[in-house]
C-alpha cells in the first residue's frame, strides 16, 4: 500500500508492475504482477511518486514519461468510480418467438348474378 490512508480496496485504485517493469493503472484490480493501492486523486498519487513510496511499493523507478501516463490513467479510473461502474442491467429474457397465426381463408363468395 502506498498510501498511508486506509480505505476499502474497491475505492482504491491498483497501479500493476507488469513482466517488463512498465507500470499501468488496473481498473479491473485483476491483472497480474506486483501493485499497489492509491487513493483515485492526482494528490495522492503526486505524494506517492513524490516520496518514493509508490516507487518502493512496485520495485521501479518512476520517470517522468510514467509518472504522467499514470496521471492519465487514475483521471480515467477516477471517472469511472465515480459514476459508477458495474451498474449494468440484466439482459431482459425473451421468451420464445410467436407463431404467426394461420390466417382463416376467406371465402369470397360470387354475389350478383348478371343474367
Ligand atoms: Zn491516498
Amino acid at each position: 500500500m502506498a498510501c498511508r490512508q486506509v480505505k476499502a480496496k474497491r475505492e482504491l485504485i491498483r497501479v500493476v508492475r507488469d513482466a517488463d517493469g512498465k507500470l499501468s493503472v488496473d481498473l479491473r484490480g485483476k491483472s497480474p504482477g506486483r501493485g499497489a493501492y492509491l487513493c483515485p486523486d492526482d494528490a495522492c498519487l503526486a505524494r506517492g511518486i513524490d516520496d518514493g513510496s509508490l516507487g518502493r511499493a512496485l520495485e521501479v523507478t518512476i520517470d517522468e514519461a510514467t509518472t504522467q501516463l499514470l496521471r492519465d490513467e487514475l483521471a480515467v479510473g477516477a471517472d469511472r468510480k465515480r459514476s459508477g461502474e458495474g451498474g449494468l442491467r440484466p439482459t431482459e429474457a425473451e421468451g420464445p418467438p410467436k407463431p404467426e397465426q394461420a390466417k382463416p381463408a376467406k371465402v369470397s363468395g360470387l354475389k350478383g348474378r348478371t343474367g
